[in-house]
């Protein structure tokens, strides 16, 4: 089966637009080789004319591929709390499937879902959704992948006329909470059956070993969410639209538009300028997940309802839901924990962690500096000695903090180097900071995008030293310190 979904009201066949004058922006080569592709010396496709015209959507084959039936598909949502009603690809047209992955290219053109939308996506969005992807795929964080950024010459009016670029996605299915929800929105139960039962194959054939395999298909979507947003707050993530349509079925993180690290730690942070109510602030985004899976339940009802009675299916699926809170705990836990170096578990240890939070919040003190500079610490320091403790205004405060950080490694015989390299591994010394985005945009939006490469190139590996590109981890300079993204894409 082709793309786990079926039939003319699942999906438009649609061919991408025209896109003028296409040219490289940006290729990843770890996403390359995820599709067997071949690359020449320049790090491009061996085809690469080939390629670059089939990824603008110019052309429907390259070397030996071929697609025949490229695709929009339909889903509903719910964006920012309110139902929307029907929603759909409206500017992403799926090609085709290479390997065991979907190649997907956004801002492709007009499809039948596009609503007021012109179907396209301009330079800078692009290259912000390219370099999270690959960036958050080499934080360990589970994503879709970005394969390349087609450049153009082609205007689009936003606020101003900007160019047009195609980023070409791929991921195992881009298939989110909104499709369930769209054709339980329908009653439509034979699609829901379909849509679950095509999941369940290809990607949750371990469902199959469960007496009621539907609810076990929303215990693990819900679990991957859950892990998944722990995750995000791991790194300082925000996502910045978590609307149940950029909710993947696979727990990946999809959709990037206005996201962005925590630089500061500050807990209610909101990255999205649109986001005015807060809704999706960094210390929200466990609790809205909730709610997203909540909305999945409930369109996962009629399934359950297929074998079992009404009351007994929404029991079974309210007690699912109900995992997810610990689930998502477990995880932060198990993260926090490993974040600070600990390798047992002590009863202290969430306090531990809710105290650093609350002095980092405080102080506003940059999240992924700290985290990257605790590896510098012994446990023969004395806390008034460590250096991160200056970037604290409540002194007295901190250094209690640290005094019971150092008796707590003490107590598991922590030894320095094994803990440093350790950290090391958790902490990012990299993350892709707006402003650094920032500047890649500007220049590229030059015709220059050298700066494209290189912060690829950084991100890639965001926990080795990198002692030549030390000033990328650095945080921002003040005046530009609240760099807010809007929907605008
Ligand atoms: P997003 O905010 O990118 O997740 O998009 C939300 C919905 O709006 C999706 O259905 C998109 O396909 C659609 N959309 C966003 N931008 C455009 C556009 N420029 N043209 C057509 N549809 C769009
Ligand atoms: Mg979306």
């Amino acid at each position: 089966m082709a793309f786990l979904l079926e039939g003319d009201d699942a999906y438009q066949l649609v061919s991408p637009s025209r896109l003028l004058n296409p040219h490289w922006v940006g290729f990843s080569r770890s996403a390359a080789n995820l599709i067997g592709l071949e690359l020449d010396q320049n790090g491009l496709p061996k085809e690469a004319g080939e390629w670059l015209q089939l990824l603008a959507g110019n052309q429907l084959h390259a070397g030996n591929i071929n697609f025949t039936d490229p695709k929009a598909s339909v889903y509903s949502g719910h964006q920012f709390g309110i139902w929307a009603g029907q929603l759909g690809d409206g500017r992403a047209i799926l090609l085709g499937k290479i390997a065991d992955q979907e190649i997907q290219l956004k801002g492709a053109g007009k499809t039948r879902y596009s609503r007021m939308g012109d179907g396209r996506a301009v330079l800078r969005s692009s290259i912000r959704e390219f370099l999270c992807s690959e960036a958050m795929h080499a934080l360990g964080i589970p994503t879709t992948r970005a394969l390349a950024i087609i450049g153009s010459t082609q205007p689009v009016m936003r606020e101003a006329i900007e160019t047009a670029a195609v980023c070409a996605r791929l991921s195992p299915s881009f298939l989110r909470v909104g499709h369930f929800e769209h054709f339980a929105s329908l009653e439509s139960t034979q699609h829901l059956k379909q849509l679950a039962d095509n999941l369940i194959a290809h990607h949750y054939p371990e469902c199959l070993e469960n007496k009621h395999p539907y609810l076990e298909l929303f215990k693990m979507i819900s679990a991957r969410n859950a892990t998944l947003t722990a995750l995000w707050q791991s790194v300082g993530f925000c996502h910045g639209v978590l609307n149940t349509d950029n909710i993947s079925l696979l727990g990946l993180t999809i959709d990037y538009g206005p996201f962005g690290f925590l630089n500061q730690f500050e807990y209610d942070h909101v990255c999205n300028h649109s986001d005015t109510s807060g809704r999706y602030a960094y210390h929200n985004q466990p609790q809205i997940m909730h709610w997203n899976m909540a909305c999945l339940a409930s369109s996962m009802l009629p399934l359950m309802e297929i074998t079992h009675s009404k009351e007994v299916s929404k029991k079974l699926l309210t007690l699912a839901l109900e995992e997810f809170p610990q689930i998502y705990q477990d995880s932060w836990v198990q993260l926090f924990r490993a974040k600070l170096g600990f390798l047992t578990e002590e009863s202290g240890d969430i306090e531990l962690i809710e105290r650093l939070l609350i002095a980092m919040h405080q102080s506003k003190v940059d999240f992924t500096c700290f985290f990257r500079g605790l590896s510098k610490i012994s446990t023969e320091n004395n806390p008034t000695n460590i250096e991160i403790r200056n970037e604290f205004i409540n002194r007295d405060q901190i250094d209690l903090w640290f005094a019971d950080y150092l008796s707590r490694l003490l107590r598991e015989n922590s030894i320095d180097e094994k803990r440093r390299s350790a950290l090391n591994e958790i902490n990012p010394k990299y993350i892709l900071r707006n402003h650094l985005a920032q500047a890649a945009i500007e220049k590229a939006q030059k015709n220059d995008f050298s700066e494209v490469g290189r912060l690829l190139e950084i991100l890639s590996n965001p926990y080795e030293e990198q002692a030549q590109f030390s000033t990328y981890a650095a945080p921002p300079p003040i005046h530009i310190n609240d760099i807010k993204v809007s929907c605008s894409s």
